[in-house]
């Protein structure tokens, strides 16, 4: 019989690919949070784009219809309900929630695990229930929670990307209201005012979690 010491080491990652304990993950999981449109992506896109960490953003998916100049794999991952209820029912999914009363969001693990165990830093870019869950399963990860200066900018700066129509918008401002009184949940709030300070504050806290 053979004994587990003599199992190949092909087996042994590949087992940690598919059930990674904590002490696994070695790059840090930050995760990036905060109401609809107030600049989240361009935070996190910005600080990416310096190639200053080893660091990827979580490509998630969502149920929601793809806006333009959004692109599958790159944007998000996206998923009709029924594949979306599949990946949940087969436990791919690190963490999921519906947002805004309507649409499915949720990281699957596959945009995680494999890259933290390589070393690779991942954000994501979640809401705060995703965030809450998250935090639940890794205590060690970095949150943090971006603001906009204030609630009239947060609502041009929605307005301004074009993106929604008004049902949607309102819908968006109205989580909005909920999740601004989470804020304290979170390890550091950045109020994104001045977008290369915000970039470069969250910089410092990032290269702070690879040292
Ligand atoms: P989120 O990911 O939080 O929903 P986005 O990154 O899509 O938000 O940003 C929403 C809009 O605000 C975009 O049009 C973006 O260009 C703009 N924006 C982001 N950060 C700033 C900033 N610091 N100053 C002005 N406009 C900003
Ligand atoms: P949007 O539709 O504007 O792209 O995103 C709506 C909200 O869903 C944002 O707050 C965004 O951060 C959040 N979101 C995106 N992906 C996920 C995810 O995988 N899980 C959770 N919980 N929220 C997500």
């Amino acid at each position: 019989m053979r004994s587990e010491q003599h199992e190949p080491k092909d087996v042994t990652s590949s087992y940690l690919a598919l059930h990674p304990g904590p002490s696994a993950m070695t790059g840090p999981l930050i995760v990036v949070s905060g109401p609809s449109g107030v600049g989240k992506t361009t935070v996190v896109e910005r600080l990416l784009n310096l190639r200053s960490l080893p660091m990827r953003r979580a490509v998630t998916a969502t149920t929601r219809d793809r806006r333009e100049g959004e692109e599958e794999g790159v944007s998000y991952h996206y998923w009709s309900r029924e594949q979306f209820q599949a990946a949940i029912d087969a436990k791919q999914m690190l963490e999921w929630a519906v947002v805004h009363g309507r649409d499915f969001y949720g990281t699957p693990r596959s945009e995680v695990d494999p890259h933290r165990i390589a070393g690779t830093g991942v954000v994501l870019v979640i809401d705060v229930q995703g965030a809450a869950k998250v935090r639940e399963l890794c205590p060690d990860c970095l949150t943090v929670f971006v603001v906009a200066p204030s609630f009239d900018v947060l609502e041009a700066r929605l307005r301004g990307r074009g993106s929604e129509s008004e049902e949607r918008i309102q819908r968006r401002l109205a989580t909005a209201r909920q999740e601004l009184a989470r804020a304290s949940e979170f390890d550091h709030v950045i109020v994104n005012e001045d977008l290369d300070r915000a970039v470069a504050e969250l910089e410092r806290l990032v290269r702070d979690r690879f040292n």
